[in-house]
């Protein structure tokens, strides 16, 4: 089959790997319909985060139709379509039955291998989905695919946000970054009531998509703080992974908020004191999202917000174009927000 394969910074390529077979009763192989590149696969490809085993399919946001199924799946059958969550999940761990998915005691990340451990990823013909039943869901009839694709990482990222955040009616938050995930977040805290949503990125594209989506854009730090009488933002909803928008949070929240922070992290630290923390009273609540427990959850959402959700692609592509793409999402060329690849 055909793969979008990693071999160094900078360096995918569509080729030729083997097929993947069914390894364990529970998995299924799935057919990739529509895959898209995630800003968290872009920490791989700047070579921000290391150790992915050369030739490793990437991806881990894909749906598809089921083509060969394990003797112990019972969910699904050849020929029904699924969508994925980007990591499995055994749905009867402690930590599954718990809601929290993302630490599932037997989860992998796809687009993952490491020392020959690991999943390969869905930018490609083929994927095997271990652990099948919990972890794929049947793709909601009468759902467009490319809204669909977002509840299994995108739109359950920025939710999740909102939801660690504490939006409810009436607050004011900010949300640092623009990219899919901090507009989605956008999105999520429109819909749980927030009062005012300030949107910040450098990006003009990425900020009139916020505002279409209920953000508030334009206004520098020293005037958020002062549009809420010098107090700061009840939240912030971090969506970049980096130092200097933790900082930024850090200066925009008020005292007793909340920072949000879904953005994948490589800092071995935080830009901010344990004393500054407790002299602002800070609650900080951070982590991968638990995509697979909120996915039921969304489809109403994303039903409703389908047009909104399919708008964040701007990009759609051959497997084959996806090095290409990679490079234009990464550099923020040509209004790219979101990439599409179907395989
Ligand atoms: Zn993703
Ligand atoms: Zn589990």
């Amino acid at each position: 089959m055909k793969a979008v394969t990693y071999h160094g910074p900078v360096d995918l390529r569509t080729e030729r790997v083997p097929d993947p077979g069914l390894l364990a009763p529970t998995d299924v192989i799935v057919k990739v319909e529509l895959a898209a590149i995630c800003g968290s696969d872009l920490h791989v490809w700047h070579g921000r985060e290391v150790g992915l085993d050369p030739g490793t399919p990437m991806g881990h946001e894909f749906l598809g139709e089921i083509v060969a199924v394990g003797k112990a799946v019972t969910r699904f059958r050849p020929g029904r379509r699924a969508v994925s969550p980007f990591s499995t999940s055994c749905g009867d761990c402690f930590y599954c039955r718990g809601g929290l998915t993302a630490r599932c005691e037997h989860g992998q990340l796809f687009g993952w291998v490491e020392r020959g451990e690991g999943l390969p990823g869905g930018q490609a013909e083929l994927v095997r989905v271990p652990l099948a039943d919990s972890t794929l869901l049947p793709l909601p009839s009468g759902l467009a695919p490319e809204a669909a694709l977002l509840l299994g990482d995108v739109l359950a990222t920025g939710y999740h946000c909102a939801t660690l955040a504490g939006i409810t009616p009436g607050t004011t938050c900010a949300v640092i970054g623009c990219g899919p995930v901090g507009l989605m977040a956008v999105l999520a805290a429109a819909e749980l009531g927030a009062e005012r949503i300030y949107a910040l990125d450098s990006v003009p594209e990425r900020l009139s998509r916020a505002e279409q989506l209920g953000g508030v854009t334009g206004a520098s730090p020293e005037e958020i703080v002062e549009a809420t009488e010098g107090r700061g933002v009840d939240a912030v909803l971090e969506a970049v992974g980096s130092a200097q928008s933790m900082q930024l949070g850090f200066r925009l929240v008020r005292p007793g908020g909340t920072i949000a922070v879904v953005g994948v992290h490589h800092e071995t630290g935080f830009p901010f004191s344990p004393g500054q923390a407790y002299d602002k009273n800070l609650t900080v609540r951070i982590g991968r999202c638990p995509a697979r427990s909120y996915m039921e959850q969304l489809t109403p959402l994303a039903h409703r917000r389908e047009d909104a959700l399919r708008r964040l692609f701007t990009h759609r592509v051959s497997l084959e174009a996806a090095p290409d793409a990679y490079r234009m999402f990464a550099e923020k060329r040509d209004g790219c927000i979101k990439v599409a690849l179907r395989p």
